[in-house]
């Protein structure tokens, strides 16, 4: 997919044929002259699945008889289209966010979302944001192995950690580094955990591989104090691999094996479905508690986090979840969200973190709305251990900049 945007093919649907007429004069209006336009939903799918013409592009209203935007959505994610994906409605702004975000749910390379009647600069603005994105595959490689596999990878030192930074949002001091597993490849390809995690949990992986990260994490954080370098360690933990109750004295051994305190530690704990004894988790926690462990809520606001949890557990701190931190300060419903979260929690005395900070729109949202500490690809990238403090100088002198850019 080498084409610039101004020879773009586009493909239309809207089963309106007065709507299709505007648009398709509309974006001539704007240079692109190579518009196929489609009433129907399912022709546009029969069209892409023969691969000719290729599309490059697909501006789809949500609301048509037969097949509905939502359901097209679906399908292009099934056949793995890799262009980018404007959707377009009459309805309710709400419709239209909910829709995106399924979309990027499936992966797909959503552009954005046009209100009906399509304003020509919201129209501009979002075609030259193709241009701006390399567009990527939608699948990940194949990437084939079995359970044993990761087996051997675990025990033989092939899952290795890298750190991602969370920074405090007032004065920029880093606070901590959350350690994100790695599957090293003998041609050394890093896998995320996403592609094996799921693996781990199916075969009774996930003790072993967590055992691991924190073993490493806790060693990485001695030689990061040894450097000068203060820094917190958080570790992910899924409730359903807190069935050992041997696990609180493995991590007070393996801390004192290491040489660093317990008060290092954060464990950032989701719950999961798999979950079947709900009281050995409390057992677990608890005891974690009282080792001064800290303990975070993770992914806050999503899947299997709940205000349960936080009625029943002693966290002291809360990750609001990227899904309702990224674009934030543009959508309502989500800062609506990610404000309730912030101010439960400030009334239950947790600490707060936003996840999911990925531009200055992003940060500059955060800097003003009271949040503790900020995590996400604008502040930094998981990165391999020799590389934190590097990062750090780098970003003693990028806070302040940040902040004279104050709006
Ligand atoms: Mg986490």
């Amino acid at each position: 997919m080498t084409l610039t945007g101004d020879a773009m093919r586009i493909l239309l649907i809207d089963d309106e044929p007065f709507a299709l007429k505007l648009l398709i004069h509309q974006l001539r209006g704007l240079g692109h002259g190579d518009v196929i336009g489609l009433a129907r939903a399912r022709d546009a799918l029969d069209l892409l699945q023969a691969g000719e013409p290729r599309i490059d592009m697909i501006l789809c209203d949500l609301q048509m008889p037969e097949m509905d935007g939502v359901e097209f959505v679906r399908h292009l994610a099934g056949i793995g289209f890799v262009g980018g994906l404007v959707l377009i409605s009459g309805e309710d702004e709400r419709i239209l966010h909910t829709a995106g975000r399924l979309a990027r749910a499936h992966r797909l390379n959503v552009l954005g979302a046009l209100r009906k009647p399509v304003d020509p600069a919201r129209l501009r603005a979002v075609l030259e944001a193709r241009r701006a994105t390399t567009p990527t595959l939608v699948e990940p490689e194949p990437f084939d192995f079995g359970p044993e596999d990761l087996w051997r990878a675990i025990t033989g030192g092939r899952v290795i950690n890298h750190y991602q930074p969370k920074v405090a949002l007032d004065g920029g001091e880093v606070i901590g580094v959350e350690a994100l597993a790695r599957w090293r490849q003998p041609d050394g390809e890093l896998i995320g955990p996403d592609r094996f995690v799921p693996v781990a949990e199916q075969h009774g992986l996930i003790d072993a591989l967590t055992r691991v990260v924190l073993v490493n994490a806790l060693r990485q954080v001695r030689t990061w104090r040894e450097a000068g370098l203060d820094l917190h360690v958080a570790v992910n933990v899924s409730m359903a691999n807190l069935d050992d109750l041997d696990f609180p004295d493995f991590i007070a051994r393996e801390a004192t094996r290491a040489g660093v305190p317990l008060t290092s530690l954060v464990l950032e704990v989701t719950e999961s479905r798999l979950m079947v004894d709900p009281l050995a988790p409390l057992d677990i926690l608890s005891r974690l508690r009282l080792k001064h462990i800290e303990l975070s809520i993770d992914d806050f606001g999503t899947g299997y986090s709940s205000l349960a949890q936080l009625r029943d557990l002693p966290f002291v701190e809360l990750k609001v979840d990227r899904g309702f931190v990224h674009c934030a300060c543009r959508e309502p419903d989500l800062c609506a969200i990610f404000e309730a979260s912030l101010g439960m929690a400030r009334q239950l005395g947790l600490r707060t973190v936003a996840e999911g900070v990925e531009n200055a729109d992003d940060w500059r949202f955060l800097r003003d709305s009271g949040c503790d500490l900020a995590q996400g690809y604008f502040i930094a990238r998981p990165m391999p251990a020799m590389a934190v403090a590097g990062w750090a100088t780098e970003w003693r002198e990028r806070y302040p900049v940040l902040l004279a850019g104050r709006t």
